[in-house]
């Protein structure tokens, strides 16, 4: 079934009868060349990358839950490529490319919005630091504007700018950057992947990983067990317990993120908007709800909600920055479950089990990394070599010290970054 303006017509003249489940509901199979564990975003894209890319289409996904039930239907949708170091700045300059020819490539409107992300700074300091990040950002290719408090005031008139505590002097203006439909995301590429052939199966939970003198053999499953030559841990805030069913032990830890909606409201944030002095960022769905965000809950856990101290702190932020938001009313938060690493930046590489391969440590940033994650990891799994986009991210550097992407600088605390 192909989506197009002329089918949306046709089926709303004649009551909609024509549409086709999006993917199959197959039995899993005995065996496959290969399994990915996770059906979150970054498992679907790396089975649609496999099948379209490098042409292996006797493979499947399991999900132990539905598809989209993970952090790729939990985010606060941010799509951007404003990163500053080398390792991470390539990567996700790449995949902010795939996302703009993304709804082509799946043909599914997965409503991604190029409205321009604006990091606000609030000290001298602060300026120094974005003009760094704006400079890196334009010598990987990206764009970046910077914004005086004028500049700001014309984009964001609604804001508190003569806070006493934290004055906006200006901001980073990220044209490119802006958000898309999460979970549209995770059924466009269930449903490419499907199309080319790949097994998507879902309630079914990987209990343990098989593997024999040092190679993967296969996986057992809630629903019986599984051969396959090669098998790839992907199940973001899961990993560390996926992973230690093959007896590893990542230097990663599990913390909790909420996110916030509120009513639907006539349209008044039009751009995605970061706040510089405390962690509050915000946008405006399609719907009209503003949704929105902060901090970690600061504590280690597997539970997919929050708590309420962190979201006092969000509001807290939000109406620090635009007092305007006051009259909106909140009508839901949730968490997730974020794979914190050491460094804040993530892996995507081979174990030291043969056939065994991790894509994990997205931390909060992985909804943008979807498409780049999907593409880097299919390249290892099917070429046994690293993508060059993704060549930094390496499991090792955290034995090593070698090689550590660390962002923000805050050292090898998890839950800081
Ligand atoms: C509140 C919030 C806001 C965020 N905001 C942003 C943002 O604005 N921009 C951004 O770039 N990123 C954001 N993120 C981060 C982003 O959502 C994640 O980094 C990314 O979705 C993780 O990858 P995934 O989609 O593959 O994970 P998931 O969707 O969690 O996929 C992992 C899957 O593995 C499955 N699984 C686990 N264990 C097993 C098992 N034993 N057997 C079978 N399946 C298993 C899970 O059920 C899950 O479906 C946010 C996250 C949260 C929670």
């Amino acid at each position: 079934m192909k989506f197009s303006g002329l089918r949306v017509l046709k089926e709303g003249l004649t009551g909609n009868r024509g549409w086709t489940p999006h993917w199959r509901d197959p039995e899993p199979k005995a065996e496959y060349d290969a399994v990915i564990i996770g059906g979150g975003g970054h498992g679907l894209a790396t089975a649609y990358y496999l099948a379209s890319n490098h042409g292996m289409t006797n493979i499947a996904v399991l999900e132990k839950g539905y598809i989209g039930s993970g952090n790729i239907g939990r985010n606060t949708t941010i799509v951007r490529a404003n990163y500053f170091l080398p390792g991470n700045s390539e990567f996700y300059s790449h995949s902010l490319k795939l996302w703009e020819g993304l709804e082509q490539d799946l043909n599914y409107n997965v409503m991604h919005s190029r409205r321009g992300l604006i990091n606000l700074f609030h000290s001298d300091g602060q300026r120094d630091a974005f003009v760094r990040r704006g400079n890196a950002m334009l010598n990987q290719g990206d764009d970046a504007v910077l914004l005086d408090r004028e500049g700001v005031r014309k984009y964001l008139p609604y804001l508190d700018f003569d806070n006493l505590r934290f004055p906006v002097y200006g901001g980073l203006l990220h044209p490119r950057g802006g958000s898309a439909r999460h979970d549209a995301v995770a059924w466009g590429y269930a449903r490419g992947a499907d199309q080319r052939g790949v097994d998507l199966v879902q309630n079914c939970e990987v209990t343990g990983i098989d593997i024999e003198r040092g190679v993967v053999k296969g996986v057992q499953t809630t629903r019986g067990a599984i051969r396959a030559r090669k098998v790839a841990i992907v199940t973001a805030g899961r990993s560390g317990q996926v992973a230690a069913m093959a007896g590893m032990r990542l230097p990663i830890e599990s913390h909790v993120l909420q996110a916030f909606v509120t009513e639907g409201l006539k349209p008044v944030i039009d751009h995605v908007v970061s706040f510089g002095m405390g962690h509050f960022y915000i946008s405006q769905s399609d719907k009209g709800g503003l949704v929105f965000g902060g901090d970690l809950d600061f504590y280690a856990s597997y539970a997919q909600r929050g708590n309420l101290p962190m979201a006092e702190h969000v509001m807290e932020a939000g109406m620090t920055l635009m007092p305007m938001i006051g009259k909106a009313k909140v009508l839901r938060s949730w968490g997730g479950i974020m794979d914190m690493t050491p460094d804040g930046s993530p892996i995507i590489d081979r174990t030291d089990t043969e056939g065994l391969f991790i894509d994990c440590g997205w931390c909060y940033g992985g909804f943008k990394a979807v498409p780049a994650s999907g593409v880097a990891l299919a390249h290892l799994m099917a070429t046994g070599q690293s993508h060059e986009i993704a060549a930094g991210f390496r499991l090792d550097r955290f034995r090593t010290g070698r090689g550590i992407i660390d962002e923000e600088g805050t050292g090898s605390q998890h839950n800081l970054h």
